[in-house]
């Protein structure tokens, strides 16, 4: 034990007792790049603090979600004012309806539906889906994470079109019978799935640029055939932007590609920034199908927590304040940190590739351009291991896992930008 991570190894052992793992989503417990992971005791702007009074420059902001980097003054002042007033209602409040309106300026959904998670946001539209469509099939791609649904949990079954097994032990096959997994960018492989099972698919979900894998873009053109393919089929295309939307750009992934050539997805899912730092989803889409939703339609889907006041509360006050001034600052810090890693690598003489979503971006350890889910199993998971502990030693808190997003806030100001460029050549070496 070293005298830095005193009180985090103690936590962790704690938590270990308690909690499997000790953490409560797997990925925070370093089990990718070992260690102890740090217990955080606060956040402001660009910086964490952890429990020893380690302070590390954050490049996860909480998954993507903290746009405007931690305790934001007007987002804390918001959610405080909330608080002040209440907690939950169990009744519709103001804070949603002016939150659905936002959505629904800055989207293509016609109408909003909140929930808690983005796992509960997919297994949701997915349910309107098929009883929409009266169809049960659901097309997913491999490497797309789309939260802990069962039916989504689905590992890619062999061969052309086949139907999926189980991702994990705990999900039946029988819930991962009607999934079909497809490599991503594979326009032949959608076309194939369509071809032998069109009239039985009910959806296709994709991430809208997939960050789950790191960074995969759809190659151009992709998002709108699988637009198309799913209209001209009768099915209904799903575009996930929990992780992308309000942070690939102001208009998330779709104002990346949907809004330039003209599609728009029948169905959205969101989550993360929409939440400013606290509990809260949302799927969204057509008018004539969100109104088969209950109570206006046959399909049911509720919550107890939904729409919370003060959830809400803080996701209008940070999507009010992401005009473009803040995607800009957010642009040029994403840019300048992926130069720098690109050319701390190259230098080290480390297989890499940089890859970006608008200000998403990771770093791939291997040496070609990752198009899909096999691509990227081909890294090198060690040489990011080591990379991501010499950053962390030097103050920079990478996300733990070679197949995540890097995230950046317009809380990252020029002295967090410049802290994270010092650290780059040293953790390069590290992972020659
Ligand atoms: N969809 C995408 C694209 C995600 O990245 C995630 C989580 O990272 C989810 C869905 C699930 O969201 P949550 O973790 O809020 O359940």
């Amino acid at each position: 034990m070293t005298d830095r991570t005193t009180r985090s190894e103690a936590l962790f052992e704690r938590a270990r007792a308690v909690t499997p793992g000790g953490v409560n989503s797997p990925v925070r417990a370093f089990n990718a790049v070992g260690g102890t992971p740090r217990f955080i005791a606060s956040g402001q702007g660009a910086w964490l603090t952890d429990v020893d009074g380690n302070r590390y420059v954050d490049l996860v902001c909480s998954w993507g979600a903290l746009l405007l980097g931690h305790a934001h003054p007007e987002v804390q002042a918001a959610i405080a004012a909330a608080v002040s007033r209440g907690t939950s209602y169990g009744t519709p409040t103001e804070p949603e309806v002016e939150l659905a309106e936002e959505i629904v300026r800055r989207t293509p959904v016609d109408k909003v539906r909140f929930v808690s998670s983005g796992t509960e946001a997919t297994m949701s539209a997915i349910r309107l889906a098929r009883g929409f469509t009266g169809r049960d099939v659901v097309v997913k791609f491999a490497g797309c994470y789309h939260g802990h649904v069962d039916s989504l949990l689905a590992a890619a079954g062999s061969g052309l079109a086949t139907f999926a097994l189980p991702g994990t032990p705990g999900v039946p096959a029988s819930s991962t019978a009607l999934t079909l997994v497809l490599p991503y960018n594979d326009r032949e492989e959608v076309a194939a799935a369509f071809a032998e099972h069109g009239d039985r698919i009910a959806c296709v979900i994709t991430e809208a640029a997939p960050g789950n894998m790191g960074v995969v873009s759809p190659l151009p053109g992709f998002n709108a055939y699988l637009a198309e393919t799913c209209t001209a089929h009768g099915a209904l295309f799903i575009s996930d932007e929990v992780m992308t939307g309000f942070r690939a750009s102001r208009l998330g992934q779709w104002g990346l590609d949907g809004a330039s050539e003209g599609w728009k997805p029948d169905l959205m899912t969101f989550g993360k920034v929409m939440g400013g730092g606290l509990p809260a989803a949302a799927f969204g889409g057509r008018a004539d199908v969100m109104a088969h939703l209950a109570p206006e339609g046959p399909v049911y889907q509720a919550g107890t927590l939904s729409g919370n006041p003060v959830a809400t509360t803080a996701g209008l006050a940070t999507l009010k304040l992401a005009t473009d001034e803040v995607y800009d600052r957010i642009s040029l810090v994403a840019e300048t940190i992926r130069t720098a890693a690109g050319k701390a690598l190259t230098e080290a003489g480390v297989p890499h590739v940089v890859q970006s979503a608008g200000t998403m971006f990771s770093v791939f350890f291997t040496d070609e351009q990752v198009l899909d889910f096999a691509a990227a199993s081909s890294q090198d998971t060690a040489a990011f291991a080591a990379f991501f502990h010499a950053m962390l030693d030097r103050g920079v808190h990478l996300p733990p896992s070679a197949y995540e997003a890097w995230f950046v806030s317009s809380a990252h100001d020029d002295r967090a930008v410049q802290a994270v460029l010092d650290a780059l050549p040293a953790a390069a070496a590290a992972a020659a």
